[in-house]
């Protein structure tokens, strides 16, 4: 069986400067082909170093990320060659290329410039669309080394055009299935799968769960038609918190609901300081469906511009389903959007009350039938988690309203109106 295994060149990914993203990029890529990445080390710009550890490499496929550039310590290139015992050669119609590349945009065109043109003899040149670094492929002991930039955006631009019509061509027969929920527990969602989960072993479906602030991803691997009926029974049992499948994002799937409804949205935020917003218009073609948002933190904001009643914020306090329900109705009715959504919480830390302590969240949902509101308690999490809960509280009630499913029992109308209303 194929392996896979990584070497990340950078003095800093050691010193502290700068998060490893490359491994995540393979593992991702090699996970979805079937082929194990089965190490991945963090060597520092240094010739020896490189060395000896290409020459402990084992797997059959070796990817190396980094130290490619220009300056005195990308010296991956080096260390390559020596490894390989072969001469660097330069590529003569590439460093033309480069040449010209670098008149046309103005930069001058120094020596050390052509070093990135500089590769061991017999290595096959991976050519670049996205940056100045060529990667390049040796062929060595029998087994392939794939030698490209670290920037994790070419990475895996590289990756994408060069290993995955390669090595990392998916080898296994069966392919994999992507669910999203948002509102369950992960044990709760385990406990109601159950069924599912049995039906999967009979079938020979892998089935893997993977929580990160509260989105659940549930993947199933295994021969597509057993996926299917694997599939079927986890939406049968908990279709009803599905936020994105396949390679969908929870903002997409959002996105198209709106589009398909033909329906236009604002937000009016207190507590998410415009992270909903951000959301809302993270997907090309926002504008579609998005046309402004109100960032109200102050009360007199929510007065000026909401036009929320000064006497609602005195007898409940800016946390308040009365509140969230008037910020909602009032950022419905200034911008003309179809539907509105409204926030107001105590991220925290500080902040807190008996009544209302760190993490409550009213949301405000005003619709053409009328406005709900729901108060969410995430206590116990940092600001920031509260934070996201709240934006990805928001969407959810969002997408379910859209896609016809909004009957969550937490789920009330705001205390001033009844479902008749209209506003
Ligand atoms: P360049 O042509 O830009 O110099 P390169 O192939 O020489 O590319 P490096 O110089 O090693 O790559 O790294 C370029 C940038 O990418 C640096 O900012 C570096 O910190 C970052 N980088 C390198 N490897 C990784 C990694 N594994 N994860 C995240 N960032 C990385
Ligand atoms: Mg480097």
């Amino acid at each position: 069986m194929t392996t896979v295994q990584l070497l990340c060149i950078g003095d800093e990914l050691l010193d502290g400067r700068v998060r490893d993203a490359n491994t995540v990029h393979l593992a991702g890529v090699a996970a979805l082909a079937g082929v194990p990445l089965v190490e991945s080390r963090v060597v520092p710009d240094d010739f020896q170093a490189i060395r000896w550890a290409l020459s402990e490499t084992t797997a059959e496929v070796v990817v190396v990320s980094g130290g490619l550039g220009p300056t005195a310590d990308d010296i991956t290139r080096d260390a390559a060659a020596a490894f390989a015992g072969a001469e660097l050669v330069v590529d003569e119609p590439l460093l033309q290329e480069l040449k010209e590349a670098f008149h046309r945009r103005g930069y001058p065109f120094t020596e050390n410039n052509r070093r990135q043109c500089a590769f061991p003899a017999g290595a096959q040149v991976l050519p670049t669309e996205v940056g100045t670094a060529a990667g390049f492929r040796l062929h060595h002991q029998g087994r392939e080394f794939y030698f490209l930039p670290g920037v994790p955006s070419e990475f895996r631009w590289f990756l994408d055009h060069h290993l995955l019509a390669g090595p990392l061509a998916s080898q296994v027969p069966t392919g994999s299935t992507r669910l999203v929920f948002f509102g369950l527990g992960e044990s709760d969602l385990e406990t109601r799968i159950g069924t599912a989960a049995e039906e999967a072993r009979d079938l020979g479906v892998t089935l893997g769960y993977r929580a990160h602030r509260s989105l659940i991803e549930v993947s199933l691997k295994g021969p597509q038609e057993a996926r299917r009926s694997v599939e079927a029974t986890i939406k049968g049992l908990i279709g009803s918190r599905l936020v994105a499948e396949g390679d969908q994002s929870f903002s997409e799937r959002v996105a198209h609901a709106l589009l398909n409804a033909g329906l236009t949205v604002t937000v009016a935020e207190s507590c998410t300081g415009g992270l909903l917003g951000a959301r809302l218009t993270d997907v090309p073609g926002s504008s579609g469906y998005f046309h402004a948002g109100y960032l109200t933190y102050s009360n007199q904001a929510k007065i000026d511009l909401l036009g929320v009643s000064e006497e609602t914020l005195k007898a409940h306090g800016a946390v308040s389903p009365e509140v969230v329900s008037e910020m909602a109705r009032g950022a419905r009715q200034r911008s003309g959007a179809d539907l509105a959504l409204a926030v107001s919480g105590i991220a925290g830390p500080g902040g807190g009350t008996p009544e209302k302590p760190v993490g409550t969240v009213d949301f405000g949902f005003a619709t053409p039938a009328g406005t709900y509101t729901l108060r969410r308690h995430f206590g116990g999490r940092s600001r920031g988690h509260v934070r996201t809960l709240s934006v990805h509280t928001a969407l959810s009630l969002l997408l379910f309203h859209l896609e016809g499913r909004l009957d969550l029992p937490e789920l009330q109308f705001s205390p001033s109106e009844n479902r008749s209303t209209t506003s």
